[in-house]
C-alpha cells in the first residue's frame, strides 16, 4: 500500500535508512494499512535485516527501540493492505528469498501468483506466508542466483527485469539484496512508482509524500519501467533493459 526506498552510501546514510523509512510510512499513513516493515542492508550483512509487525506502524517502531536493527546503506519500507493472506507478523512486508539474501516489498497483487506458487513448490521452495508477494521473493531469489551463474557477479537489476517480465497483475516492487549494499531496484506495472533526488542520496517512494521531507525534486518512473537507485546514480530502463535516456524530472511544489 505504502512504499518507501532510501540508497545512500558509507558516508552519506549511517542510520538514515531507517530513519527515512519509518518517516515515509508516517506520511503515507493517510493510504490506510495493516502492518508495516523493513529491510536494511549494509557491506558485510550475509542477509537482508527484516523486521514487520502487523498493527500499527507504532508496532514495528516499539519492536526495533527494544531489538535496535543494524546500520545500513540502503533500506525499505511497506506498509500493507492485505488482499492475499490476513493481516499478521508473516504475512506482512518485505518477504524474503529462501537464502534471506534479497527481501522484496510490493504493492498490488500478483495474478498469477498461484501458479507461479506450484511451479516453486515443485521446486522444492518452501513459503512461509499466504501472500502473492512473498511469490514474487521466492522467484526473484531464484532468478537473482541465475543471474549470478550466467554474470559471475550479482545484477539484482537484471533479475528484478526478468521477473517483472513474469508477473502478471498489478505491482509496484522495490528490492534489496545484501550483496549489493548500496543500490534499491524498483519496477511498476499498473501501480505508481517515483524517485526522489538527493545529494548524494536518492529515494524511491509510491508517492511524493514519501520523501517529501528529504528532496522536492523527483523523477517519473513511467508504466512498464524499472529503476536502479543508488547514493549518487538514478537508471531507469523498460523491462527488456533498454535503458530511458532522458525520464521526465519535476518540483514538488508542496511540502
Ligand atoms: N497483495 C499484497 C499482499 O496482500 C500487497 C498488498 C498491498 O498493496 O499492500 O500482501
Amino acid at each position: 500500500c505504502g512504499i518507501v526506498g532510501y540508497a545512500g552510501n558509507v558516508e552519506t546514510a549511517c542510520g538514515k535508512p531507517l530513519e527515512v523509512c519509518l518517516q515515509g510510512l508516517e506520511r503515507l499513513e493517510y493510504r490506510g494499512y495493516d502492518s508495516a516493515g523493513v529491510a536494511l542492508t549494509a557491506p558485510g550483512m550475509d542477509k537482508v535485516a527484516v523486521r514487520k509487525k502487523a498493527g500499527r506502524l507504532k508496532n514495528l517502531v516499539e519492536s526495533i527501540e527494544r531489538k535496535p536493527m543494524p546500520v545500513a546503506t540502503v533500506g525499505i519500507g511497506h506498509t500493507r493492505w492485505a488482499t492475499n493472506g490476513e493481516p499478521s507478523d508473516v504475512n506482512a512486508h518485505p518477504h524474503t528469498s529462501m537464502d534471506g539474501k534479497v527481501a522484496i516489498i510490493h504493492n498490488g497483487i500478483i495474478e498469477n501468483a498461484s501458479q507461479l506458487r506450484l511451479d516453486l513448490q515443485a521446486e522444492g521452495y518452501r513459503f512461509a506466508s499466504a501472500t502473492d508477494t512473498e511469490v514474487a521473493a521466492k522467484l526473484l531469489g531464484k532468478i537473482v542466483d541465475k543471474v549470478i551463474e550466467e554474470q559471475g557477479h550479482p545484477n539484482l537489476f537484471e533479475a528484478v527485469r526478468r521477473m517483472a517480465r513474469m508477473l502478471q497483475g498489478a505491482f509496484t516492487i522495490l528490492a534489496t539484496d545484501c550483496r549489493q549494499p548500496d543500490i534499491v531496484v524498483g519496477a511498476r506495472h499498473d501501480s505508481p512508482l517515483v524517485v526522489g533526488l538527493g545529494d548524494g542520496e536518492n529515494f524511491l517512494g509510491s508517492d511524493v509524500a514519501a520523501f517529501v521531507a528529504y528532496t522536492k525534486r523527483a523523477m517519473e518512473v513511467d508504466q512498464d519501467q524499472a529503476v536502479c537507485v543508488s547514493a549518487d546514480s538514478v537508471v531507469v530502463t523498460d523491462f527488456d533493459g533498454n535503458v530511458v535516456s532522458n525520464p521526465k524530472t519535476y518540483t514538488v511544489d508542496w511540502d
